[in-house]
C-alpha cells in the first residue's frame, strides 16, 4: 500500500483576486514577471485576472495580455474571472484553459453586486455552457459559489440553499464547482459538514476551496476542507485580496502558508516554498510596494525540522 497522501493543487488566484481591490493599478510588464515566477515556483494554476469592463475593473484590463503570456508557460493552466455571457466570449477568444463564473449563495449579495437572483445566474451559466459548446472551445468552466458560508449583508446562509445551488450548476453544465467563503465567516465544523454535504451532491466534481483568512480562521478551514477530501485550493502569495468593506483586513490565505501547511504533513504540492518565499519579497518590494501583505511563514522562516526535500518538491 502506497502511504504517500493524494497531492494537493494550489491555484494562486493574486493576479485576480488580489488586485482588484487594490486602487493601484500593476503594469502588465511586472505583472507578466509576477506570474513567470509563480510558474518557476511551481504554482501550475494561476487566475490571471477577469473579464469585466475595464471602467469598472481598470487594474484588470490587461487580462488577455496575461493569459497569452501565460500560454508561452508547460504546464499552466491560465484561468479568468467571468461575470457574464460577454466575458465568457472574451475568455474564449483569449484562450483561457478555465473560466470561473461567481455565483453568491447569498440573495441579498447576488442582488446588491450583479443585480440577479442566484438562479437568474443559472441561467446565465447554462448560456455561457451553449456558447462554449458552440465555439467548440475547450475551457473549463467552473462554478465558485461565495458567501457559502455566510454574508456581510444577509448573514447566515441555509447550507440546503447552497447544496441546492451546487446541483443547479452542474445541471446547467459547470464542470467543476467550488465553496468560497470570501468574507471570512467560516468556522471548520462548518466547513467539514458543508463540504462533506457538497461531495454527497457534486462528487469529483466539487473541486475547490476558497477561504479568507479576515478573522485568523483561514488555514483552520483549509485543514477542515482537506480533511473532508477537498484537493484543491485558491490562495494569494502574500495573501493579499482584503475585503473592501474592512480596510486592513487579511485576505485570501496565503500560499506560501498552504504550501508550509501541506509540505509539513508530507502531502505533495509541487511546490518550492524558498521560491514562494522568494516571490513573496518581489511582491513586497517591487511590484506592491507599500501595500499590506499578511501570511505567517515568511516571518520566522522555515523550520530546522523541514528538510531540503520536503520545502522543494519535485512532485
Ligand atoms: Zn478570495
Amino acid at each position: 500500500m502506497n502511504d504517500t497522501p493524494l497531492p494537493v493543487t494550489i491555484r494562486d488566484v493574486g493576479l485576480r483576486d488580489g488586485l482588484q481591490i487594490l486602487a493601484r493599478t500593476v503594469p502588465t510588464a511586472h505583472k507578466i514577471e509576477w506570474l513567470r515566477a509563480a510558474h518557476a515556483a511551481g504554482l501550475r494554476e494561476l487566475e490571471l485576472g477577469s473579464f469585466v469592463p475595464a471602467r469598472l475593473l481598470p487594474q484588470l484590463a490587461d487580462t488577455a495580455a496575461l493569459v497569452e503570456a501565460a500560454r508561452a508557460l508547460p504546464g499552466l493552466v491560465a484561468s479568468v474571472l467571468v461575470p457574464n455571457l460577454k466575458g465568457a466570449q472574451a475568455a474564449i477568444e483569449a484562450g483561457a484553459d478555465a473560466m470561473l463564473l461567481p455565483l453568491s449563495a447569498s440573495r441579498a449579495h447576488s442582488l446588491a453586486n450583479l443585480r440577479k437572483t442566484p438562479d437568474e445566474v443559472v441561467g446565465e451559466i447554462a448560456r455561457i455552457r451553449a456558447l462554449r459548446d458552440a465555439a467548440g472551445s475547450r475551457c473549463l468552466i467552473e462554478v465558485g459559489i461565495s458567501t457559502a458560508f455566510g454574508c456581510t449583508l444577509q448573514g447566515r446562509v441555509d447550507e440546503d440553499e447552497v447544496l441546492r445551488l451546487v446541483q443547479a450548476v452542474l445541471d446547467a453544465g459547470a464542470e467543476r464547482v467550488g465553496l468560497a467563503d470570501t468574507v471570512g465567516y467560516a468556522d471548520p465544523l462548518q466547513v467539514a459538514r458543508l463540504f462533506t454535504r457538497a461531495f454527497a451532491v457534486a462528487g469529483p466534481r466539487l473541486g475547490c476551496g476558497h477561504f479568507h483568512d479576515t478573522r485568523g480562521l483561514g488555514l483552520a478551514n483549509v485543514f477542515a476542507a482537506w480533511q473532508a477530501g477537498v484537493r484543491r485550493f485558491d490562495a494569494c502569495v502574500g495573501g493579499i485580496g482584503g475585503c473592501p468593506h474592512a480596510p486592513g483586513a487579511s485576505g485570501n490565505v496565503a500560499t506560501e502558508d498552504l504550501a508550509y501547511l501541506f509540505a509539513s504533513m508530507g502531502v505533495p504540492t509541487g511546490l518550492d516554498l524558498h521560491a514562494l518565499l522568494a516571490l513573496r519579497e518581489r511582491l513586497a518590494q517591487r511590484w506592491l510596494p507599500g501595500e499590506a501583505l499578511h501570511g505567517s511563514v515568511w516571518r520566522a522562516g522555515l523550520p530546522k525540522t523541514m528538510t531540503e526535500a520536503m520545502a522543494k518538491e519535485t512532485a
